[in-house]
């Protein structure tokens, strides 16, 4: 059977799970966190010798950091003066943690020999570090050390979502009120940053139970595959998504096709379902603002859509993207480009073009012969336009799911961009959060598109409803979530 490679949730990081099995402290199965480097816990007492061979070098790594390195990190504790009186500068205390972040990953890559992989990235952006001034054990070891108290503190925990921590109560006392009370500052469902950090204890909870019943059946699928679910129904006639939202258009078919025991919280399943479904439902929205009035994709025969900068989540997900036809009652034809260069797995992708494949759909679908085409290509979005020549048919819609054009490739992003503006293709850009939005609209803006209103900067209702805590981030404080907003919306370049 083929093992599974999970990387290890939130709580494994936060050292309130095993670090082997994932599974969460208990009074039956408590988790002891391994003796050497104190970093995370396992479920036997001590590391299972399973788990050995592969966290000795980590341990090591990070006992040798404790005892070097990081007194950098330590540094820059005392340089910051986050905490004056009874507020907390969040700007500098945000600042002052992602140099410590970098300079504990930069050292630690120094002491491995090598750049880290995700789970050893994680470890570090996910150290409890407590809320006020963003202090780690780590540091509070160290200290305690230097000043030679011998009795070191551990941080305490919120004991409502577990998830926030802080290094004494006055610092509790700092940003209880903020953490309780106070809606999140990116504002969502009006929800305090306790109640996002219990959502996403529970979505994890959820993954897990998902993971291990596949697991158990043999089915050695990735993370990926967890729930791509999308409804078998298709509409008689189009609906406006402009108005509706998640629950009204989903949670009944869920439910329909999930029967579970009564009283079993179907919330994190839609959550799970939204991951995948808010690429078809996005580009839906993106159709329907862009259309305005004339709503004239509903009357179409073929719909094709470009999806740029396509990776792993799209192709995972391919099979929802039939929503849309079933939202789409006359479209007998579905067009689905999926460029980009994380693609270059695939066989032929790199021919001009893509290679295309007919996809299967559902028997009503088949019954009424409608048709799912998906295309593949490797190349940057710019290239596939200008090697298709005159075979190039402009599409309804093209779509960046999550770009993030402004942080990384910018340069060739741009030469997207100009391309999608020469050609008067009608686009939409989606990011993870509000500041990647906003850089990237200062990017359309700064080449010429004409943004329309109807994609802010703003949220996009069809945002997934499965939230990420933003790593490194010393308050635990925000989230991200895929295609959590709109970053622009353009059909032209402006006059
Ligand atoms: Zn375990
Ligand atoms: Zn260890
Ligand atoms: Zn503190
Ligand atoms: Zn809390
Ligand atoms: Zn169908």
């Amino acid at each position: 059977m083929a093992t599974l490679v999970r990387i290890p949730p939130l709580p494994a990081n936060l050292g309130q799970a095993c670090y082997k099995c994932f599974a969460e402290h208990s009074a039956a199965k408590p988790i002891s966190s391994c003796s050497a480097c104190k970093r995370i816990g396992y479920c036997s007492k001590g590391t299972p010798l399973s788990d050995w061979a592969s966290h000795k070098r980590i341990c090591k790594a990070l006992r040798q950091l404790e005892e070097s390195g990081s007194t950098m990190s330590l540094h820059f504790y005392n340089l910051s003066k986050t905490t004056a009186g009874d507020t907390i500068n969040v700007t500098e205390l945000a600042e002052l943690t992602n140099m410590c972040l970098h300079a504990d990953v930069y050292s630690f890559e120094q002491t491995l020999g090598r750049s880290l992989a995700i789970p050893e990235r994680n470890l570090f952006a996910w150290e409890p570090r407590c809320a006020a001034c963003g202090i780690t054990e780590r540091m509070l070891r160290i200290r305690a050390k230097e000043e030679a108290t011998g009795s070191t503190t551990q941080l305490q925990k919120c004991l409502d979502c577990q998830t926030t921590f802080f290094c004494s109560p006055r610092h509790f006392a700092l940003v209880k009120k903020t953490h309780n009370t106070v809606p999140c500052a990116v504002e969502y469902n009006k929800l305090t940053q306790c109640q996002i950090n219990r959502q996403i204890r529970e979505d994890n909870r959820l993954a897990n139970l998902l993971l291990d019943a596949q697991a158990s059946m043999g089915d050695p699928s990735d993370e990926g595959s967890l729930l791509k679910w999308a409804p078998e129904r298709a509409l008689e006639e189009w609906q406006s998504v402009a108005t509706t939202n998640w629950e009204d258009q989903f949670l009944g078919d869920l439910t329909k096709s999930h029967p579970l025991p009564e009283g079993t919280p179907m919330a994190p399943f839609l959550r799970a379902a939204s991951d995948g479904l808010t690429l078809p439902m996005t580009i839906l929205f993106a159709l329907e603002k862009l259309a305005g009035d004339s709503l004239d994709f509903v009357h179409k025969d073929v719909i094709r859509i470009h999806v740029i900068g396509a990776s792993g989540p799209e192709i995972q997900n391919s099979m929802v993207f039939e929503e849309i036809l079933h939202r789409l009652p006359k479209a007998q034809r579905l067009e689905v480009l999926l460029c980009g260069p994380e693609l270059n797995m695939i066989r032929q992708s790199d021919r001009p073009g893509g290679v295309a494949m007919n996809m299967s759909t559902c028997p009503n679908c088949q019954a009424n012969d409608r048709n799912r085409i998906q295309i593949l290509s490797s190349k940057l979005y710019h290239d596939f336009v200008s090697e298709s020549g005159n075979r190039f048919t402009v599409p309804d819609l093209a779509i960046a799911f999550n770009s993030g054009s402004s942080e990384v490739e910018t340069e060739s992003w741009k030469q997207t961009m100009k391309v999608l503006l020469d050609r008067d293709i009608p686009s939409v850009f989606t990011s993870y959060n509000r500041g990647e939005a906003v850089q990237e609209a200062a990017l359309l803006t700064e080449l010429g598109a004409q943004l329309l209103p109807s994609f802010g900067p703003c949220r996009n209702p069809w945002g997934s409803m499965q939230l990420k805590i933003e790593p490194g981030f010393g308050r635990a404080d925000g989230f991200y979530n895929s295609n959590g907003w709109f970053a622009g919306g353009f059909k032209r370049r402006a006059k």
